[in-house]
């Protein structure tokens, strides 16, 4: 058993004064962490809870732009249940559904979720999509960045070790129309093989603007540029989703993991983004 010590902090600057040079690894929900620990992944000499932090960070708000503010502490069951989710962005409510079991919901945080880097996770491809952005705190200040500046490599994070999420921000669009397709190979509620989620908004028939970013089968949560290109400016007929399926063969590197080979993935990134594109335009907005 390897020991550690548990700290507490009161404020998100305590708690960020705790990590760093002083040797601390932040906790939230815990239940990456744990799990990593268990393995011998890491062995962190001090745990710092984020759980008695101000409670402004577990809180999900909307600022006077509309734009949806989730404290990075929120736990991802509750915004699964927020009413200004579902109605800012309609998309993140539903991808919960399936993201985990309700166990997990109940405890894993969005901050968490996110410094996780796991390339797997549900949600990244979904805030991508989105345009969403992190606040980031550390000892000198705030920084902002986009969500899809945050993922560096297999669990890996743009995230300084004294850096802490304390916020997402998904901005308000109200034209816009948005899908996430997630395709599992065991049960409903598993890692996905192949996460795709699509943003969009349209000009009568023709795509005025996309953006569609895929997980699950590359080293980290990634947009398809390829495929925006081919969208934007088209219309969104059988043939143009045709093609952007098409487009989509040789634009990431692909892998193959426990849920599929990286010809499968291949495979179900072709097929799945033309469905993701055609729920984006025929579904409700984002
Ligand atoms: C059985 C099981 C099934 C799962 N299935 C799925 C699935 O289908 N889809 C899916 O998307 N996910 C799945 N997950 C993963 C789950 O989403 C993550 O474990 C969870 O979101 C992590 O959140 P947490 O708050 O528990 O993070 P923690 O475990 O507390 O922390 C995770 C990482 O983030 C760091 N950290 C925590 N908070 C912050 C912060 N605010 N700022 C900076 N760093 C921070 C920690 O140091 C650690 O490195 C599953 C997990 C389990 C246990």
């Amino acid at each position: 058993m390897h020991f550690f010590e548990l700290a507490e902090p009161a404020s998100l600057q305590e708690a960020i004064g705790l990590l760093g040079d002083s040797g601390g690894r932040p906790v939230a929900g815990g239940t990456a962490v744990m799990l990593m620990m268990k393995t011998g992944v890491f062995q962190p000499e001090r745990l710092v809870s984020l759980r008695k932090i101000e409670s402004q960070y577990s809180q999900i708000r909307l600022d006077s732009e509309g734009n949806l503010r989730l404290g990075a502490m929120t736990p991802l069951r509750r915004i699964e249940r927020s009413a200004d989710v579902a109605a800012v962005a309609p998309v993140v409510t539903a991808a919960m559904r399936r993201l985990s079991n309700v166990r997990v919901r109940n405890v894993a945080t969005l901050g968490g979720h996110l410094a996780h880097g796991d390339p797997h996770l549900d949600l990244p491809p979904v805030l991508i999509a989105l345009n969403a952005s992190l606040v980031v705190a550390s000892p000198s200040g705030e920084r902002t960045m986009p969500v899809e500046d945050l993922f560096r490599g297999y669990l890996e994070t743009a995230l300084a070790p004294d850096e802490l999420i304390a916020e997402v921000i998904v901005p308000a669009n109200p034209d816009q129309r948005a899908a996430y397709l997630k395709h599992t190979t065991r049960s409903a509620e598993d890692w996905p093989a192949l996460g795709i989620a699509v943003a969009l908004t349209l000009n009568g028939g023709t795509v005025e603007t996309a953006r569609v970013a895929i997980g699950a089968a590359t080293d980290t949560p990634r947009r398809l540029t390829s495929v925006e290109t081919m969208l934007i400016g088209n219309p969104h007929n059988d043939a143009v989703l045709q093609t952007t399926g098409d487009a989509t063969a040789g634009e990431a590197e692909v892998h193959s993991d426990a849920r599929g080979s990286a010809a499968y993935k291949r495979e179900l990134i072709r097929v799945f983004t033309a469905r993701a594109i055609r729920q984006a335009v025929e579904g409700d907005r984002a």
